[in-house]
């Protein structure tokens, strides 16, 4: 197919009988290429870098769901501390939002892995073992030969390569790279499972950096279906100045006077996802900046001023207002950022309040009281507590109940059964507490004090100690 001839009825990249039509971009240079390049870099060391890091004892994400516990940049939760998930993903979501409001899908363009590996990696070393886009179009379509064979072969080893370490380094997130480094040195028959899920997730690697591409954002990512309600008319988007490049050359009659588009489709032969940025934005647009470039490039040969195709608003490229209106005149964003802050505020809310034991004591619902002979010749009561406990923290905790001085030279003692003392990361515990005290204690048969909870771990010099208030009852005279 003709790059002049895309369809309006159709994806660039399906024929009329709905058959995909591979494509060949051009390869392109210019500033923000660099700049994309340079960001691309940074972004490959994070992702591949970041199980490695330690925060506060722990790897600075893991995401641990057999064992359902999550640490994120020092915050270590579990899968029952929903309003810190919620908080967590929802504000990514709406941040998000409120990003592509603003600029559109950067995201996809600048961040996203799929495009940072795809165009910076994959791409690239395709492009020095089989050539530029012509070259590679040729060799795709000319018979078996040993050059296309030992080309292919070496694409496809240096692919399969790539693919096996980011589906380690995926792995990290999930399993931890200690049992990763452990894993690699046993046989994959002592851990199928997540042999399984790194075989799986190589082989999808390969799949979509290698063969299905561009058709992984146009058909299968959800983002880019959402992006006509995230955006409007006023989000920063890649576009086609209309007014300065219309009507472009070759339209009208030879003399008629033309916009500055000399119609060369340098900007479509470099698109990765095949369409045409002068049609207006489109769902396949990922904003890569790729035809901006090559737009820059054809504009410095014709000594015409840069940015044709440009970052900008697409009702002022259109000609339909003069100037954009700011982001903090917009309603939309400020929806998004009240949400954002909502979230913010929520998870460190739930983070400054989170305790690393969680505690809840409730009645016995045996006898309400007991009254029985004291030591002192006063009568005493016992009150029967239920103890739901549960280790937050990611370190054994020793655990131990304890009350004030004052209260022990009142008479009052606490006892606790089936309590082990020693918790496990993330283990819960049920046990039972008996307090028992004199009745003077009481008031019409009703009291209260406090109990201390202690709890040690070996990492920290300090033990976590809270206060309970534990509500008293008892005989009324
Ligand atoms: S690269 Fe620029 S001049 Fe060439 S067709 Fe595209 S918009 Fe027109
Ligand atoms: S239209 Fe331009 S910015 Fe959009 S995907 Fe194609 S090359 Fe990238």
């Amino acid at each position: 197919m003709k790059t002049k001839d895309l369809p309006l009825d159709r994806l660039a990249t399906t024929d009329r009988l709905g058959n995909r039509i591979y494509l060949y971009p051009t390869d392109v240079r210019g500033k923000w290429k660099t700049l994309r390049s340079r960001l691309s870099v940074f972004m490959i060391v994070i992702f591949l870098g970041l199980p490695w890091v330690r925060i506060r004892g722990h790897q600075a994400v893991l995401l641990d769901i057999p064992n359902r516990k999550f640490a994120v940049f020092g915050l270590t939760f579990w899968a029952h501390d929903a309003p810190i998930l919620l908080f967590v993903v929802g504000g990514a979501v709406i941040l998000l939002a409120f990003v592509t409001a603003i600029w559109g899908r950067i995201w996809c363009g600048w961040a996203c892995p799929q495009t940072v590996f795809l165009e910076h990696v994959f791409r690239r070393i395709e492009r020095w073992i089989e050539g530029d886009s012509l070259a590679r179009r040729k060799l795709d379509q000319s018979p078996a030969s040993l050059e296309k064979i030992v080309k292919k072969t070496l694409k496809w080893g240096c692919f399969t390569i790539l693919a096996l370490i980011l589906s380690h380094s995926f792995l990290a997130y999930f399993v931890g790279t200690e049992k990763l480094a452990s894993m690699m040195e046993q046989s994959p028959f002592q851990n199928p499972a997540s042999f399984l899920v790194m075989a799986g997730v190589a082989l999808a690697i390969l799949f979509d950096l290698g063969w299905f591409r561009e058709q992984f954002c146009t058909v299968v990512c959800p983002y880019g279906r959402f992006q006509s309600v995230l955006m409007d008319d006023q989000s920063t988007v890649v576009a086609y100045d209309v007014k300065r490049g219309e009507p472009r050359k070759g339209i009208e009659s030879k003399n008629s006077p033309t916009g500055d588009c000399v119609n060369c489709y340098r900007c479509v032969q470099v698109c990765p996802t095949g369409i045409d940025i002068r049609r207006g934005v489109q769902l396949e647009c990922i904003a890569c900046t790729a035809c901006m470039d090559a737009c820059d490039d054809v504009m410095a040969r014709l000594k015409k001023p840069l940015g044709l195709i440009r970052y900008g608003n697409q009702s002022v490229t259109e000609g339909k207002i003069e100037v954009s209106v700011p982001w903090f005149k917009r309603p939309r964003t400020w929806v998004y950022l009240s949400l954002l802050f909502v979230c913010i505020g929520g998870l460190v809310h739930a983070v400054l309040y989170r305790a690393p034991i969680e505690l809840m004591l409730i009645r016995a619902v045996d006898f309400p009281y007991q009254e029985i002979p004291g030591t002192r010749g006063q009568a005493q009561v016992l009150n029967h507590f239920k103890v739901d406990l549960r280790n937050q923290t990611f370190e054994e905790q020793e655990i131990s109940f304890s009350i004030s001085s004052h209260l022990q030279s009142q008479g009052v003692t606490i006892v606790t059964s089936n309590h082990k003392g020693k918790l496990a990361p993330g283990e819960p515990e049920r046990a039972d507490l008996f307090v028992q005290f004199p009745k003077t204690l009481l008031t019409k048969g009703r009291g209260s004090m406090e109990i201390q909870l202690e709890a040690r771990s070996k990492l920290a010099s300090e033990p976590n100690r809270s206060n309970w208030e534990v509500h008293l009852v008892g005989p009324l005279r």
